[in-house]
């Protein structure tokens, strides 16, 4: 059964690179009827963010996009968090050095530092290996009794992987195809500190094994880890999983990761939702709070580093899971387009249900204290839907059905306003007066033969109507407009604007 995992690490909001990964796992795991698992890598305890998992889990469940398999969903595989499993990892790491693929170090940070320092001055870069592993203080440079002396003094030490000497690793990766890497510039790297607590790499291999992940879906920046990841399964006698590394997201010029500072500068956000930082209290901007809908934000990232190969651009969840194949995702790195993302929120608000639509609106008309009937909201969101992106547009582009104009625009009023519009628009009046049915089409024809009659231009008695009625010139139709807010309000409109 194909079971994969999302293993953020706990140490801030989770940024939209996290959840194009987290995404692409759930589409895996959906696409073979597999398990979607949530593990938090909490073992770098100084990393840790107060909200950053909750943040995580809302994140995914705002997406659309929740776990089978995680904290709080307990599936004989936990617990899930890696704090939580701290007593596990020692015993592989012991394990390890029993047999011969891991040994203790003692090197103080100092010494190391000071290694680094010296090789640095003759040109060299320090890596501590088989180069000089025997120069070096641990398990199997010092003598039995040296190294007994040390483990009864208590010294603090670290385990170490033995990395092999000169050998050609045959690495694969769905994405990358096969890879080799030479095991002579590989360091051994740290696999349990002198703190008790695993490093990242035991961590997750460990555990991508005692939950039995198949897949290991995510970012690019792991990639230089995976030597050590196969090495690893290897020294344990590991089936290993299969790897997809997922390109980076790069800045909308192209060069360099996607980061924070980009967002902030241009004006998009590179979060799910609104995060406050619980130490600053900096605020950082959210698609969610920002308005758009997950099903646009979703969409868009299922194409930062995908393509179904096919025209269609448009997928809902459902159709992404049977698109999906990893074998499709991109090597290279994906640019980040934000006008993209307005583009599929545009085009998923137009798709969206009225009732709906309605409903939001009437939330920010409450909030403005603006008391209007569910039809009548209804109407105006069918009558001016297709100009928003937005449901916050709703009012920007129809407040006027609500509200008479506090002001005019001075451009156009001026650009409306002739000598001659007061008079016109006190005749208009009477013949808005005479009207007995109050609808679009019928004022229309009243409106037009009596402007033919006058032998004027039509701009000379619609550009200041739509002055007096909308305060701009813009907005919909405006017998519409004068239909829907009724026969008073249209005659008190105008004859505010003539005073
Ligand atoms: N904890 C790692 C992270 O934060 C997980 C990497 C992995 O998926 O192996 O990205």
């Amino acid at each position: 059964k194909v079971r994969v995992r999302f293993a953020p690490s706990p140490t801030g909001p989770l940024h939209i690179g996290g959840v194009r990964t987290a995404l692409y796992n759930y589409l895996f795991a959906k696409k073979h009827d597999g398990d979607f698992v949530l593990r938090i890598e909490d073992t770098d305890q100084n990393r840790f963010v107060e909200g950053a998992e909750d943040y995580i889990i809302e994140s995914l469940n705002w997406c659309g996009i929740p776990y089978d398999e995680g904290p709080g969903k307990e599936k004989g595989f936990g617990p899930y968090r890696q704090s939580e499993r701290k007593d596990k990892y020692r015993k592989y790491a012991e394990k390890l050095v029993e047999s011969g693929n891991a040994y203790y170090a003692f090197d103080t940070a100092d010494e190391l530092d000071a290694h680094r320092k010296d090789h640095e001055e003759k040109g060299k870069t320090f890596i501590y290996n088989w180069h000089n592993r025997e120069k070096l203080k641990n398990s199997l440079s010092l003598s039995k009794e040296e190294l007994q002396e040390k483990l009864d003094a208590e010294e603090p030490y670290v385990i170490r992987f033995k990395s092999p000497k000169d050998e050609m690793l045959h690495l694969k990766d769905v994405i990358r195809g096969d890879m080799e890497i030479d095991t002579n510039i590989l360091d051994d790297k740290v696999l349990f500190k002198s703190d008790g607590m695993p490093t990242y790499h035991l961590a997750n291999i460990v555990d991508d094994h005692l939950m039995e992940i198949t897949h290991v879906i995510r970012g690019e920046e792991w990639l230089p880890s995976l030597a050590l990841h196969y090495m690893l399964y290897r020294a344990f006698g590991w089936e290993t999983p299969e790897f997809a590394h997922l390109p980076l997201i790069l800045k909308p010029q192209g060069k360099g990761k996607l980061s924070k500072r980009d967002g902030e500068k241009m004006g998009f956000p590179v979060f799910p939702l609104e995060w406050k930082d619980p130490k600053s209290g900096e605020i950082s901007a959210g698609y969610r709070e920002d308005g758009y809908f997950p099903e646009a934000v979703v969409n868009m990232l299922a194409f930062l580093g995908w393509n179904p190969g096919t025209e269609q651009e448009f997928f809902e969840l459902d159709e992404l899971t049977k698109a999906f194949e990893l074998e499709r995702v991109h090597k290279g790195g994906a640019k980040f387009d934000h006008e993209k993302t307005k583009w599929f929120q545009q085009h998923y608000i137009q798709q969206a249900d009225n009732d709906l639509l309605t409903e939001e609106f009437q939330k920010i008309l409450k909030k403005d204290e603006i008391e209007a009937e569910d039809e009548y909201v209804h109407k105006v969101v069918d009558l001016i839907k297709e100009r928003v992106v937005f449901v916050e547009d709703f009012w920007d582009q129809g407040y006027f059905f609500f509200i008479a104009p506090t002001s005019y625009e001075p451009k156009d009023s001026k650009k409306a306003w002739k000598e001659d519009t007061s008079d016109l628009m006190k005749e208009l009046i009477e013949v808005l007066k005479s009207q007995d049915e109050w609808e679009a089409d019928k004022l229309q024809n009243e409106v037009k033969a009596w402007i033919k009659s006058k032998e004027i231009g039509f701009g000379k008695v619609m550009m200041p109507l739509r002055i007096a009625l909308v305060g701009a010139l813009q907005g919909p139709d405006l017998y519409k407009i004068a239909e829907f807010i009724g026969k008073d309000e249209t005659i008190k409109r105008i004859e505010k604007a003539i005073d």
